[in-house]
């Protein structure tokens, strides 16, 4: 049989956890060393299964909801946030919660609650049914009316001189909302939204950085779950500017088929893949033939968010709803 050619593996940078996944996983940790299992964790703690599996075969306990959670047990609530009704119900449970909703998300809640306050209609853009969309459309007192499409801005039911605002789902980068908010300037005379320096930074610059793999590869792999947003952005990405790009959770989901022609594949992870699992893929990449690995050069990234203060400070238990803001 001739040898397999060399494949040529180039890793995009960024790829991989963000500073508000570190902190929730990290959350979760802390609190099985510092309280003992069983930690409740409402939803996924980040999407994605290899990671909510290792925090389970630690002692993590995952509920979709807060019923399943018994009286006085630690309770964790996930990076996407929730809403304003689940932090109720926990209080009213009298439940001691950490909260590892991720920061940025917390600014969006924050900034649509501004907007709300100043009398303007809000819109948020973003996914239908994602957990980020129902905590943050659950936070904002009001009606938030959800737009997913350029279509739907048309659709809009207001006056084009209603007072308006807009903020975004932290998964979709500027080049994703770009359309839709220009729709929005376009209708409406009277919109306000968020300076474009406050998106998610991890959004953006993987997207960059797998914009960047792409005019250097014949296949790009996104190592990310099936349910991960941001996972499933960058291989659209990479198949909107003509890669063929599959999103894979670990090296066993790797079809040897897809590399028939390939000479360099390119491999990027979302924010909630953990590296372990990119490693992973080069291995399988391995079994098929030699390969060579390089990094692109990419964008730093040296944010970190700070822990709730219980878990660094040396108070017994959290009390019940703590709010990280
Ligand atoms: S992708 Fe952005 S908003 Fe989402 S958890 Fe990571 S840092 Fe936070």
């Amino acid at each position: 049989m001739p040898q397999k050619a060399e494949i040529k593996i180039l890793l995009a940078q960024p790829r991989g956890f963000c500073a508000g996944v570190v902190r929730a996983i990290e959350i979760v940790e802390r609190a099985l060393e510092k309280y003992g299992p069983p930690v409740y964790v409402r939803h996924e703690i980040v999407h994605n299964k290899y990671v909510v599996e290792s925090l389970k075969a630690k002692g993590a306990v995952f509920v979709e909801d807060l019923h399943e959670v018994p009286a006085n047990a630690i309770t964790v609530f996930s990076a996407h946030g929730v809403a304003k009704s689940v932090e109720e119900e926990a209080a009213s449970r009298g439940l001691p919660v950490l909260n590892a909703t991720c920061p940025l998300v917390t600014k969006v809640h924050n900034q649509g609650k501004r907007y709300v306050s100043k009398g303007r209609k809000l819109v948020l853009i973003g996914h239908e049914g994602h957990p980020e969309v129902v905590g943050t459309m659950g936070q904002v007192p009001g009606p938030v009316i959800l737009v997913q499409s350029v279509e739907d801005v048309a659709e809009l039911d207001l006056p084009n001189d209603e007072p308006m605002a807009y903020i975004t789902q932290t998964t979709l980068s500027v080049d994703d909302t770009r359309d839709i908010i220009a729709a929005l300037e376009d209708r409406f005379s009277d919109l306000e939204g968020p300076d474009t320096r406050d998106i998610c930074y991890a959004t953006q610059n993987r997207q960059s950085s797998v914009r960047d793999l792409s005019k250097l590869v014949d296949v790009i792999l996104v190592v990310g779950a099936t349910n991960s947003s941001n996972s499933n952005r960058l291989r659209e990405i990479g198949t909107e500017v003509g890669v063929p790009s599959y999103l894979i959770a670990d090296g066993s989901q790797l079809n040897p088929e897809w590399l028939k022609d390939a000479k360099t594949v390119g491999i990027t992870a979302g924010a909630s893949a953990p590296e372990v699992l990119v490693d992973d893929v080069i291995d399988a990449l391995r079994r098929i033939g030699p390969v060579t690995v390089s990094v692109l050069p990419g964008r730093e990234e040296n944010i970190e968010f700070r822990l709730p203060a219980e878990l660094t400070q040396r108070q017994p238990r959290p009390s019940p709803v703590m709010q990280e803001r």
